[in-house]
C-alpha cells in the first residue's frame, strides 16, 4: 500500500507524511442494560516517509467523550467526538538532540549513527560513552571532508585551522573533544554534565557548519591558495 498520510512520527518526533502498510478498523459496542457505550478504535501500521521508522498508530474515539455546540445559522446541536492518537513506540523523550542532526542521516550515515547514540549516551549520563562519541564523531566528520584518515586526530585538527577550515579558538576547543574522549577511552575519565555539554556544544556547531550547511566545502578544494609562511610573531608587551 503506498497512501500516504501524516502522523505525528515517535522518531523525528514531529508530523510527517507516513505510508500505510495496514490497517484494521474496529468499532465497539457495550450494552450494559439500559446503558449502551460506543466507540472506533482505528489501528493503523505506519511508516515514517522521513525516517523510514516503522511504529504502530491508533486513532479512537467513544460516545462518553464529546463536544457539543450549535450551528452557527440553523442553531441544531452539533456533536462531536475528539479522537485521541496514540502511537507506539510513543515518541522519544525530548532530549539534547536539535532537530538537523536528522540531516545527517542522509549526508553521512555512519556519522548519524555515531551522534545519535553520543546523544543516547548523554540522555542516560553515561558521560565516558558520550565523550568517546563525540572524539570518534569529529574523526568522521574530518573523513567526511576528506582529511587523511591515517593522521592522528591532533594533525587532523591542525590541518582544519591551516585549511582555514576552523578558526584558532575553535581548533583549542576540538582539541580539547579530542583530548577529553581520549581520556574517556583510555583512562575512563568522566566529564560532568556541565563539561560535556561544553565539548557537545563545540562539536555540535562544527559539524553543523562543515556537514549541514557545507560552508566548509569551498575551503577543502584544490583552489585553496598555496600557504604563505607566517612571519615569527613578536611576543607582545604587556599593556
Ligand atoms: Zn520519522
Amino acid at each position: 500500500m503506498t497512501e500516504a498520510f501524516r502522523a505525528h512520527c515517535p522518531r523525528c518526533d514531529g508530523e510527517r507524511k507516513c505510508l500505510i502498510h495496514g490497517e484494521f478498523d474496529q468499532p465497539w459496542c457495550e450494552d450494559h442494560g439500559r446503558n449502551q457505550m460506543q466507540g472506533q478504535m482505528d489501528h493503523k501500521l505506519v511508516q515514517c516517509a522521513g525516517c523510514e521508522t516503522v511504529f504502530y498508530y491508533r486513532s479512537s474515539w467513544d460516545d462518553q467523550d464529546w463536544d457539543g455546540d450549535y450551528h452557527p445559522v440553523t442553531g441544531e446541536s452539533i456533536i462531536t467526538y475528539p479522537r485521541t492518537i496514540v502511537t507506539y513506540p510513543v515518541p522519544e523523550k525530548k532530549g539534547h538532540k536539535p532537530d538537523w542532526v536528522w540531516d545527517i542521516g542522509q549526508k553521512d550515515p555512519q556519522l548519524f549513527k555515531i551522534l545519535y547514540e553520543v546523544y543516547q549516551a548523554y540522555e542516560a549520563e553515561s558521560f565516558i560513552l558520550a565523550a568517546v562519541g563525540l572524539r570518534t564523531a569529529f574523526d568522521l566528520t574530518t573523513t567526511y571532508l576528506k582529511i587523511d584518515p591515517g593522521h592522528t586526530l591532533e594533525q587532523k585538527v591542525k590541518e582544519l585551522r591551516e585549511n582555514g577550515v576552523i578558526g584558532e579558538t575553535e581548533a583549542m576547543t576540538l582539541q580539547t573533544v579530542t583530548e577529553a574522549g581520549n581520556a574517556a577511552a583510555h583512562r575512563g575519565w568522566s566529564p560532568d554534565r556541565e563539561t560535556f555539554q561544553i565539548l557537545l556544544t563545540t562539536l555540535e556547531q562544527f559539524v553543523h557548519r562543515v556537514v549541514v550547511s557545507g560552508k566548509a566545502a569551498l575551503s577543502l578544494n584544490a583552489n585553496i591558495p598555496a600557504r604563505q609562511p607566517k612571519p615569527k610573531k613578536q611576543p607582545k608587551p604587556n599593556s
